[in-house]
């Protein structure tokens, strides 16, 4: 089974919870005595083994319960051992998360997962009051179910705009009550949790923090909504342990957000792993959304790969909207404009149809965060 759709190897770095087993392949020389010295070792270190031989090697198989206390690295180096493979366990929180038809995360009266696609949109920034009362209004007319809007940036460059901070929530959080949509917000630093997070409604883990797990614990404690974006260059195991730490730390209402990955290509921003949908569909249950505007990094791409996530069966969108995006400090190409939007939405609900998932627009008012 290694190899397998099902789950992630055994590593050093990650001795896996929920039991592994182990093939630990002898070497070709391996004789008689050696093979008897590497059980002894392994028994030394509570590995207990069942000898296999075939043709003129052997391997030895450990049993999931005593392989799970080592990681594969430490059985490797005993000498005689030419290579140790493990097997491929679900990790217990994914498979707790895996539900046939897929779980649902809800914001409000968004809903993504479960045969519900949400589309959530906005600016990649909060900069103007007025520019985002209108883009809030203009989207959720469209059919979005949640507003976007970052106040807190992470920039590759420190000398680019870095957000407006905690003026710039308030108004995110003031524009999102008045239209009665449920906001995300990315948040980058654990210690805007305790002072923070009960303005929000839903928090967004940027890619560059995927793995900045004291955040993520910090974040899951909240109990609200987090969108977990795969960091650039992220493995997809990588990013499912991301979301371990959320749903260790209790939190099982995470959203999974793919935004490209990097490679040498530059036509686009980031390569979209279209692919890793019906992957990830196949082996966990949580929802997943994906991020067409800073994979494509240019406006006229976002149509195409939009209606590619849905077509491959993403959760919902997080899509950025500008009504003049020529005036924003971030991410002013990637854009949509509202007209485009608009048109937009109208392909995805048809696309969404023809596989009988439903799209909504949130309709009601949405009761806000506390403390707003
Ligand atoms: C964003 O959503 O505005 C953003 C910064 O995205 P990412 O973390 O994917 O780069
Ligand atoms: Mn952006």
């Amino acid at each position: 089974m290694w190899g397998s759709i099902l789950g992630p190897n055994c590593s050093d770095s990650d001795p896996q919870r929920g039991g592994c087993t182990l093939i630990i392949l002898l070497h070709p020389d391996a004789g008689p005595e050696q093979r008897d010295e590497v059980r002894a070792a392994l028994q030394r270190l509570g590995v207990s083994t069942i000898d296999v031989p075939f043709g003129e090697r052997h391997a030895l198989v450990a049993e999931a319960a005593s392989a799970s206390h080592l990681p594969a690295g430490s059985i490797a180096r005993i000498a005689g051992v030419e290579k140790v493979v493990a097997t491929a366990p679900r990790s217990p929180l994914a498979h707790a998360t895996a539900q046939p038809g897929g779980r649902s995360v809800t914001l409000g009266d968004a809903v993504f997962g479960g045969g519900h696609v949400g589309v959530i949109a906005g600016p990649c920034t909060v900069e103007d009051p007025g520019a985002l009362a209108d883009t809030a209004r203009m989207v959720q007319a469209a059919g979005a179910v949640a507003l976007r809007g970052g106040v807190f940036k992470t920039r590759t460059s420190p000398h680019s705009y870095q957000g407006g901070g905690e003026t710039a929530l308030a108004e995110l959080a003031e524009t999102a009550r008045s239209v009665g949509l449920p906001f995300f917000t990315e948040l980058t630093d654990p210690r805007q949790i305790g002072t923070l997070a009960d303005r929000i409604d839903g928090i967004q883990i940027g890619s560059r923090n995927m793995q900045n797990y004291p955040l993520l614990t910090e974040a899951a404690k909240t109990g609200k909504p987090i969108l977990l974006k795969r960091h650039m260059a992220a493995d997809v195991d990588e990013w499912l342990l991301a979301v371990e730490y959320i749903l260790d730390a209790g939190n099982e209402n995470v959203i999974l957000c793919e935004r490209g990955v990097q490679t040498a290509n530059h036509h686009v921003r980031y390569m979209l792993d279209v692919g890793v949908v019906p992957y990830l569909k196949q082996r966990i249950g949580l929802p997943i959304v994906v991020d067409p505007s800073h994979a494509a990094g240019d406006w006229r791409l976002v149509p195409a790969l939009s209606r590619a996530a849905i077509a491959a069966g993403a959760d919902g969108l997080l899509i950025e909207v500008h009504p003049a995006p020529e005036t924003t400090h971030c991410d002013a190409m990637q854009a949509l404009p509202p007209s485009g939007f608009a048109e937009l939405m109208d392909q995805l609900r048809a696309l969404t149809a023809l596989d009988g998932r439903q799209m909504r627009g949130s309709a009601e008012a949405f009761t806000p965060a506390v403390g707003v």
